[in-house]
């Protein structure tokens, strides 16, 4: 098994209750309501990327990472990537954004057969020589969802998912990638706590990702977090901010 390491969040206290920061070799799922800074996070995990400062690992392991420019594979199922948004957040950080942009494949699926096929197709990038140590599925569930409805269909809808779920878990493990997803809920946060299956994807999704993350709006630009379910980690609450400098503190 490689060592681990981590890609900040942007958020110290976001980072610190995921003790450090978005982990490899393991999915973390971001799941909260609408505008709750889900395309948000993953946007700027992909900004991350670029920051030497912002991986955080072993000096061994740094060095293997860093020995080829890092790359992204963003799988965008709603058509909510924005270049602009990536600029904006890499000027934030005084970084080129052109370079972000350059190292981030952004393939747009328009259903769930090209999203499976592109979480597929990423083992093949690897193999060209792509040092692909990032991967997002925003949103994870959404094409799912409107594809099979009914409940004649949810059987079906949940072994697909659960395939898909295995391909990413698989890609993370091999390639020591750090993989987030994204799944919107209707309910509000109570009612989510309460019921597995108000999360599409219920319990598949539970158990495929090792990291759950729940984010719900406060006050002004301000979000919470709050980390449940974990492994080895106690269920946790963080603040953290969403401005135009993208997700801080
Ligand atoms: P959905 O479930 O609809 O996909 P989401 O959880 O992905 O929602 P985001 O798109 O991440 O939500 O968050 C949108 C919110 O992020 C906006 O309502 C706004 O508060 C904030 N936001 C987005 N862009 C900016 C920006 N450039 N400057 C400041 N805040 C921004
Ligand atoms: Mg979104």
């Amino acid at each position: 098994r490689k060592t681990v390491w981590k890609l900040s969040t942007g958020s110290k206290e976001l980072d610190n209750i995921l003790d450090g920061g978005l982990e490899s070799q393991s999915v973390t799922e971001f799941a909260g309501m609408f505008g709750s800074g889900k395309t948000q996070i993953m946007h700027q995990a992909c900004v991350n990327l670029q920051c030497e400062d912002r991986i955080i690992a072993d000096d061994s392991i740094k060095d293997e990472i860093l020995e080829k420019p890092l790359k992204a594979v963003y799988i965008d199922t709603e058509g909510t990537f924005r270049p602009e948004r990536i600029m904006q957040m890499a000027e934030a950080l005084g970084i080129d954004g052109k370079d972000v942009l350059d190292n981030t494949f952004v393939a747009r699926a328009y259903n769930s057969d090209m999203q499976m096929l592109f979480a597929e197709k990423i083992e093949d990038l690897i193999k060209e020589g792509h040092n692909i140590k990032l991967v997002v599925v925003d949103s994870l569930t959404s094409t799912f969802r409107n594809e099979y409805t009914g409940r004649g269909k949810l059987a079906e809808r949940q072994q697909k998912l659960g395939r898909h779920m295995a391909t990413l878990n698989k890609l993370a493990d091999l390639y020591n990638c750090v993989v987030i997803v994204t799944n919107q809920v209707a309910a509000r946060p109570d009612a989510f706590f309460g019921s597995s299956e108000q999360a599409i994807g219920g319990h598949i999704v539970g158990h495929a990702a090792t990291f759950r993350i729940f984010l719900r709006k406060a006050k002004g630009d301000k979000r919470v977090a709050k980390l449940y379910d974990s492994p080895h980690l106690p269920d946790a609450e963080a603040m953290f901010r969403i401005t135009e400098k993208g997700i801080h503190d």
